[in-house]
């Protein structure tokens, strides 16, 4: 028989491989090609998704609603937006009327959308030239809180400045900077960020006060 253990180990690894499958895909080498994906959220977990990959743990099935649209296509294919020389490349979970929408997970109902989420919005307004958006925030129990913007040019020229960082830091091989969030708490980076390797050394008590014996 089956423990409860065993079942969420079961669900746990389905939903990383689902979550592999429906990932979008970042040539690491290709850093001409920024994805809108990168900038919206801290730049330092994106060069570090490209340098130095750890494995993103998903927490739940909702979490994958998002990619399943893109993957599907509901009316839209990925587009792109040159920079000078750099591709800026985003795709939005689906277009309705003119109107982009974009789904996302999250663990409670929303006062206010999360910043990266309205970054995301609005620039992929400016790549498909759109002026109406959405964000759909959907909990685990199915609760949906919506927000809908017009989209701004200020904000997207901040995008336009991260992607040139971005491609600048990976030219470099320079690492960015912290960028502390409410993200961070669930970032794979997490102990890289914020925990320094402890330099420890091993030393007898006896050896400390200088009294270890010599053969
Ligand atoms: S822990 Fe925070 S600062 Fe570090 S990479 Fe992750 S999101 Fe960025």
């Amino acid at each position: 028989m089956m423990g409860d253990r065993d079942f969420r180990n079961i669900i746990h690894s389905a939903i990383g491989s689902i979550g592999k499958e429906l990932e979008i895909e970042i040539d690491s080498k290709d850093i001409q090609t920024i994805h809108l994906q990168e900038v919206a959220q801290c730049l330092r977990r994106s060069y570090y998704d490209r340098i130095d990959p750890n494995e993103f743990e998903r927490r739940g099935f909702n979490e994958l609603l998002s990619g399943l649209l893109r993957k599907l296509q509901y009316g839209s294919e990925p587009k792109e937006f040159a920079i000078d020389d750099i591709k800026l490349k985003g795709q939005v979970d689906m277009l309705v009327d003119d109107s982009i929408l974009l789904f996302r997970s999250a663990i409670g109902e929303l006062e206010t959308p999360q910043a990266n989420d309205i970054l995301y919005l609005n620039a992929c307004m400016w790549i498909y030239d759109k002026v109406d958006g959405v964000i759909v925030y959907i909990t685990g129990d199915r609760k949906e809180t919506t927000f809908s913007l017009t989209r701004n040019k200020k904000m997207f020229e901040e995008i336009i400045r991260r992607v040139r960082v971005l491609n600048d830091l990976l030219k470099e091989q320079k690492t960015p900077i912290l960028e502390p969030s409410s993200d961070c708490s669930n970032c794979q980076y997490y102990e890289r960020c914020f925990m320094k390797k402890k330099l420890s050394k091993q030393m007898s008590l006896l050896g400390m006060l200088g009294m270890e014996k010599s053969d």
